[in-house]
């Protein structure tokens, strides 16, 4: 479901106090924290980045381990941060997913995925070029996590950030008990935000026998094998883990708010999976009634249900809230108005390409952190706030969608480009979205493997030439 970004201010004024450097720390060193970190360094800032894991990529290092509760609803639980299955491969095409001066072309290397719709380690050395090429791992505290981010009371505009060192076995009690207090200027939060399990509220479910697991500790088909599954959901990960379950499950059946009367049914190309409208209840006996009155009877129900927002470190004497997955009050997805330009976020939008999404919000905080560019007052962007809330409401989108940028988040990418100066986003981008989502709907199997925007890939090629070449 897209959103508008509503009242659009003019490009703001370059600000008039001189350029200044901060001390800014970046919690996190996936996509997100490794661009800021860039970003930043280029703008003159000196900057620290905190990574509880040993190594960068964040959601794209993959790791076979899942956490105890499969459902994360124990808080004390080990958490694993990665939510990626083994036979991901990306579902937006290289040349679009790639940061925009960075290109993420085909590598002449026998150990590279030169796909187009490459496996997800193929990513992660992505990110590693990129870490090597701007010389970011200097910048990276790893085997660092952030416990807390508070304001210093009689500092004022300073931050506090309480680390500990994390042991390397996670698994085990290793945890070294040190912590550590550092200052700055500014901080960027760039935690993720595909960790913490949403898990569907499904009537009758604390008396059903089965088992339940959330897609986060999805990993391999082989758990499945022989089951009635439930899988409830119908995002990327849905279409992409029903079909994988589909190839050992016994049977497969698709629950979504989503599915239309035409989709329900017995699904082509497949002797076990069904579609279904969304689970009305379940019972002790095992069964799953699903809300047009049909019934299975289950061992397992998969959600596939997203993620909450999650900022366990963050103190703001509720400056900074998330209510119903909204975060907020933000400008701009990016500043809480009454602690702007020092506290800031980047890659909280969804249904967008993030990558290159992330490089253009990186460099406006950047440039405003510096002087360079200038915030309207915290009164005018509180009033963009609200008026972006209402235009939501008025459109009767839930609160929980306040992220979810989809088709306007090209308008969104060139009013930041706007801001920093830079060149709106190339139009084979916006192109290339809409036919690879097209594709996508008619083809869920072979979207990866067949399409039709030649041109388009062309086009981007002509463009990478100039970082490539
Ligand atoms: P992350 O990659 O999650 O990185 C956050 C980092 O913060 C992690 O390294 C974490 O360890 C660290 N961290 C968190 N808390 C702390 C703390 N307290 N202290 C210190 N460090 C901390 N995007 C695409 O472009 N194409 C795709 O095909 C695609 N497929 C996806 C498939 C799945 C299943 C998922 C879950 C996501 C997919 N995405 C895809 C989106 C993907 O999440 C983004 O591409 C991007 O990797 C997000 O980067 P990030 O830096 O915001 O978050």
């Amino acid at each position: 479901m897209p959103t508008t970004i509503q009242h659009l201010p003019m490009p703001v004024p370059p600000a008039t106090h001189p350029l200044t450097s901060r001390h800014v720390a970046v919690i996190g060193a996936g996509a997100a924290g490794l661009v800021t970190a860039r970003d930043l360094r280029r703008e003159g800032h000196s900057v620290v980045v905190f990574e509880r894991g040993d190594q960068v990529g964040g959601t794209w290092v993959y790791t076979p381990k899942t956490e105890c509760d499969p459902i994360g609803l124990d808080p004390r639980r080990t958490m694993v941060h990665s939510s990626l299955y083994n036979s991901l491969r990306t579902n937006l095409p290289r040349e679009s997913m790639g940061f925009l001066d960075y290109p993420f072309v085909a590598k002449d290397d026998p150990e590279r995925d030169p796909r187009r719709f490459p496996g997800h380690r193929e990513v992660l050395m992505y990110l590693q070029d990129f870490t090597r090429e701007f010389g970011i791992d200097e910048l990276v505290k790893f085997e660092t996590e952030v416990v807390r981010v508070g304001l210093v009371d009689d500092l004022k505009w300073k931050w506090k950030i309480k680390s500990k060192k994390r042991g390397k076995d996670e698994t085990t009690t290793s945890t070294t008990p040190g912590h550590v207090d550092e200052i700055f200027d500014a901080v960027v939060v760039c935690n993720g935000h595909y960790t913490q399990p949403r898990i569907a509220q499904i009537p009758g479910i604390n008396e059903w026998p089965g088992k339940q697991m959330h897609s986060h500790n999805y990993r391999v088909p082989d758990p499945f094998r022989d089951q009635v599954v439930v899988l409830i959901g119908s995002s990327a990960s849905a279409v992409d883990i029903s079909r994988d379950i589909a190839g050992v499950a016994k049977e497969v059946h698709v629950a979504a708010r989503s599915v239309a009367d035409e989709t329900s049914g017995k699904q082509p190309g497949y002797d076990n999976m069904w579609f279904h409208p969304m689970i009305e209840s379940v019972h002790e006996d095992g069964t799953v009634f699903f809300q047009d009155g049909s019934f299975v009877l289950a061992g397992i129900i998969l959600h596939c249900t997203g993620y909450k927002y999650h900022f366990p470190f963050l103190e703001t004497n509720g400056i900074v809230t998330v209510d119903d997955n909204r975060v907020g009050p933000l400008y701009k997805q990016i500043f809480p108005p009454a602690l702007a330009p020092w506290l800031s976020f980047v890659g909280l939008p969804w249904k967008v390409v993030p990558f290159p999404l992330f490089e253009l919000q990186s460099k406006w905080i950047a440039g405003v952190l510096s002087n360079r560019f200038a915030l309207p007052s915290q009164e005018k962007m509180m009033e963009d706030v609200e008026a972006f809330y209402s235009s939501l409401e008025a459109s009767g989108m839930p609160k929980r969608y306040t992220h979810n940028l989809g088709s306007s988040q090209f308008e969104y990418n060139n009013w930041l480009a706007a801001q920093c100066g830079c060149p709106e986003i190339e139009d084979w981008r916006i192109d290339m979205y809409k036919a690879c989502g097209k594709n996508k709907r008619a083809r869920p199997e072979f979207y990866r493997d067949e399409w039709e925007d030649h041109h388009l890939v062309l086009q981007a090629y002509e463009d990478f030439i100039k970082y490539t070449s």
